[in-house]
């Protein structure tokens, strides 16, 4: 029997969610089910208001539009995260600045600064693994003079906001915490991914979060990223194809990412019962494997909770102290031929042909290469067993001791 890196639930309650779709709305594309799940994430997350979309990466790509970044502006990302948050990035026309990381894993704060220029528009943070970036620090760094003197506004939202926008990257961390304000509530715009290996997921699809400052309406731009996400159409099909309800507008030149009913239906099943039961699942399993290695000097255990900032449980990335990549890559060759299922996150993006060819230079981030190097994500998944986690840790465990140091 193999243990897999990571199962997507599908249990009765999506089976029964998505047969609503089915049997009893009549209506597959965007419409009652999405609007539902708009409204489970804004009470997750107190968030002002929400946007189901087709993906995080298209969700970013949307809001980049909204904010008006395009070519000769620059927009700041951490260089340890997956390659979509560069690419939302280059796929509007602008330039992708790479900042090292923390032990944690989250963008230096202090490099940060440093990488402000006239040119910057945003800021994009990661919660990678579901752990928090340093808001408080962020906020304060774009918030000061020096640095509010540096922006240069064109568009609209640019002049209203006059200030860096900060995006954050929370593709992993739904229903985490920062200092206890929820994820989604904490900077200007949160996009959270539900692709198939997020906590909560509907085959593909995303959400953006808005928490602006109140010279912007939520309402107001509720309704103008929810047009945008539709091609810029002021009225959703379900609207349309009401009797009589015919006549439409083209508000502004938008993108085709509107999330379907049918994919909404699979992540309003789960996201229910996130807080009550499967997240709690995911803190078991964490702490599970905290049990088991925090025995041994040679492992470094993933941060999960200080003070009042907690994570959303999405990745367990164990380090190991004192090994080389090579020597990580052996422990995860022995893993893979005993079964285990596991990852890396991620290889950093200068080690990525296409950065690469843009010379970007993994020398330029010594701390990214340092946690990427002796990294092992081990599986996180509502339904695993405590058979299978058991094996997990003692393949892991067997793993090291086979490099003989
Ligand atoms: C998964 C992921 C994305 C992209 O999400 P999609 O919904 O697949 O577009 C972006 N950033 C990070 C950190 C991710 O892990």
């Amino acid at each position: 029997m193999s243990i897999p890196f990571c199962l997507p639930l599908i249990d009765d309650d999506v089976i029964a969610e998505v047969n609503d779709v089915f049997k009893n709305t009549g209506w597959i594309t965007s419409g009652p089910k999405v609007l539902e799940l708009e409204n489970e994430i804004q009470t997750l997350t107190n968030a002002d208001k929400s946007i189901c979309v087709n993906s995080w990466t298209s969700g970013a790509m949307l809001i980049l539009r909204w904010f008006g970044v395009g070519p000769g502006d620059e927009v700041i990302i951490p260089s340890y995260t997956y390659a979509a948050t560069a690419l939302c990035v280059m796929n509007m026309g602008a330039k992708p600045v790479m900042v090292d990381i923390l032990d944690d894993f989250t963008i230096d704060t202090s490099k940060l600064k440093q990488a402000i220029n006239t040119k910057t528009k945003v800021v994009m943070p990661v919660d990678i693994g579901g752990w928090p970036a340093d808001y408080d620090s962020i906020m304060e760094i774009i918030s000061s003079d020096v640095i509010r003197k540096k922006f240069r506004p064109n568009s609209k939202n640019q002049k209203k906001l006059n200030r860096v926008l900060v995006i954050s990257d929370a593709a992993h961390s739904l229903g985490a915490k920062y200092k206890s304000k929820n994820i989604g509530s904490v900077t200007d715009i949160t996009i959270f991914s539900f692709h198939s290996v997020k906590n909560i997921t509907t085959g593909e699809g995303g959400a953006i979060c808005l928490k602006l400052p109140n010279s912007f309406d939520s309402e107001e731009e509720y309704k103008f990223l929810k047009a945008l996400s539709l091609n810029g159409q002021n009225k959703s099909a379900f609207d349309k194809n009401k009797i009589g309800g015919w006549r439409y507008d083209i508000i502004d030149q938008g993108l085709k990412i509107n999330m379907t009913d049918v994919n909404a239906a699979i992540g309003l099943a789960q996201i229910r019962k996130y807080k009550s039961k499967l997240l709690l699942e995911r803190k078991t399993i964490f702490n599970f494997y905290n049990k088991f290695f925090e025995d041994f000097d040679w492992a470094i255990l993933p941060i999960s909770k200080i003070n009042e900032s907690e994570t959303s449980y999405h990745l367990y990335m164990l380090r190991i102290n004192n090994i080389s990549e090579s020597q990580r890559d052996q422990m995860i060759h022995y893993i893979s031929s005993k079964k285990v299922g596991v990852n890396v996150h991620y290889i950093p993006m200068p080690m990525l042909t296409l950065f690469k060819n843009k010379n970007y230079n993994i020398s330029n981030y010594p701390k990214t290469y340092e946690m990427y190097s002796n990294e092992i994500s081990l599986p996180v998944y509502n339904n695993i067993s405590i058979d299978d986690l058991e094996v997990v840790c003692k393949t892991v465990k067997l793993a090291y001791q086979n490099l003989g140091i």
